[in-house]
């Protein structure tokens, strides 16, 4: 089957059976819902720049399973240039939504379970490889979009799985068939479940024999009987809603999406398990996942930092003051910044190297440092961005005010007389134009577009000290000990 369009992939979703709440209701028609939409159409963006064949490089990938042109989002890293290539991707789609564009999740998923499973199988004799495979064959022929699902509501952190007053505040297996198995539980903080075909479940922690039944993954249609999602509330959303949404939102376009994905016993098949009580692998296969993932943003967060970059640099071009010395210095220092994000992502790919499996895994410490980087540069940048637009970026008036034929002053000027007056800046700028660049600012820094750039580079991936524990673990000190040892001239029997 050829690659889906943007359409194709918009209409794929309304044949799907996806049970989605919000505020308290049921969505029916939850593609066109205008708090959900601005997402799928970022989904939708990974299609478009496939179709285009000045992306197609980048865009597209030759499938190692079938030799089939794919899309990238569906495939198995074959080398380090295909890592290279992934980053080079996610900066170009980050660019074009200014937004979370979601689908990365299940490549990264993909590349993290292809490889855990090979090792599984080789020491148990287990088929969740070959399960695996076939489901990824599946998903690339048919161009899905996958959500991979890994971050369990976790209850009280200082509790295992098993220890847990609710066994589902961690997916697990409540019933084991001669033909599958049965699970409860639930994923939170969802990037792109809503807009996903299917979704791949990982577990979210290492973990011991005590929490065996725990220790689960596997392959479900995002509306497979059992299977509910609950939209999460995002800062400014329902700006979407009113009547002016476009411009007071922030632009109709950027709009990341997470929600809860609710299991109530699904019932899974044996052809779509991938992990079934071998906890010693659930720790491996979080590791690899983490591990992609903190890459990808080496690359996602960058297009969006461009755009960032992009808006402030108008903002101060609209405000007049673009020649401004220390102006010229902050965009440099945001530029210098996240192009150093830009070089931990790209560093990590080169780093790469095959899994036993045969896929490529990124470097695993340089993708933490990529990433923990992420936990703070983009605050910078933002910091920066809302120093060069000003406070009018969270003072001005709504649309409908600029819209306004109220009259309110002696000589009949409306609301929206008084508002273009005062909020214009340069002459030859529109006024419109400075509140669409003052809004987009507000949506990117501390609106629902927010959470894409500023919150989920602080948690997406892992929180910071998830990077720390790694980081420590991959960082070496006792070699650098030696390193310094030597050139210090201090032998071992002195220590
Ligand atoms: Fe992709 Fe970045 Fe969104 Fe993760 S946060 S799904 S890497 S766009
Ligand atoms: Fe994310």
């Amino acid at each position: 089957m050829p690659l889906m369009t943007a359409k194709e992939y918009i209409d794929s979703l309304r044949k799907l059976n996806t049970r989605v709440y919000m505020f308290g209701e049921k969505i029916d028609n939850w593609v066109d819902h205008p708090m959900i939409r601005p997402s799928i159409n970022c989904v939708a963006m990974t299609y478009a720049l496939a179709q285009d064949p000045r992306y197609e490089d980048l865009m597209t990938a030759t499938s190692n399973l079938t030799g089939h042109k794919i899309n990238r989002f569906t495939h198995l890293h074959q080398s380090a240039d295909d890592l290279v290539k992934k980053v080079k991707m996610q900066r170009l789609l980050g660019q074009k939504t200014a937004s979370c564009f979601q689908r990365c999740v299940g490549m990264d998923a993909f590349n993290a379970v292809y490889s855990t499973t090979y090792e599984i199988d080789e020491k148990y004799g287990t088929q969740y490889h070959e399960n695996l495979k076939k489901f990824l064959i599946y998903v690339q022929d048919n161009d899905l979009t996958v959500d991979g699902a890994m971050t369990d509501p976790k209850g009280d952190r200082s509790k295992a799985p098993h220890q847990q007053a609710d066994p589902d505040l961690f997916v697990h297996v409540v019933e084991r068939r001669s033909d599958g198995i049965v699970v409860c539980g639930a994923k939170a903080h969802q990037t792109g479940s809503i807009n996903s075909h299917w979704h791949i479940f990982m577990p979210t922690i290492a973990m011991g024999e005590a929490d065996r039944d725990w220790a689960v993954s596997f392959a479900c249609p995002s509306d497979a009987e059992g299977m509910y999602m609950i939209y999460g509330r995002q800062s400014c959303a329902t700006r979407k809603l009113e009547e002016c949404g476009a411009i007071d939102g922030g632009n109709a376009t950027p709009g990341g999406q997470a929600a809860l994905a609710e299991l109530d016993h699904v019932f899974i098949p044996n052809e779509y398990i991938f992990l079934n009580g071998e906890y010693e692998f659930a720790g491996m296969m979080v590791e690899r996942f983490a591990g992609y993932h903190r890459q990808s943003y080496g690359g996602c967060k960058v297009g969006v930092g461009d755009v960032v970059i992009g808006a402030a640099a108008l903002a101060a071009e609209y405000n007049g003051v673009e020649k401004a010395s220390h102006i010229k210095d902050k965009l440099i220092e945001m530029t210098h910044l996240n192009e150093t994000l830009y070089s931990c992502g790209v560093a990590c790919s080169c780093e790469g190297c095959p899994t036993k499996a045969g896929n490529y895994q990124i470097d695993l410490l340089l993708a933490n440092v990529c990433k923990q980087n992420i936990t703070r540069f983009p605050y910078e940048i933002v910091r920066l961005a809302e120093d060069i637009a000003g406070g009018l970026m969270v003072t001005m008036p709504s649309q409908k005010d600029f819209s306004s034929d109220t009259v309110v002053g002696r000589n009949g000027e409306t609301i929206g007389d008084i508002c273009h007056k005062y909020f214009a800046g340069r002459p030859d700028v529109s006024t419109e134009d400075r509140q669409k660049i003052m809004r987009f600012l507000e949506n990117m820094c501390l609106g629902a577009a927010a959470v894409g750039y500023r919150t989920e580079s602080l948690h997406g991936a892992g929180s910071p000290q998830a990077q720390r524990i790694m980081i420590a673990r991959q960082g070496n000190i006792q070699g650098k000990k030696e390193l310094a040892k030597t050139i210090a001239g201090i032998s071992k029997e002195e220590e």
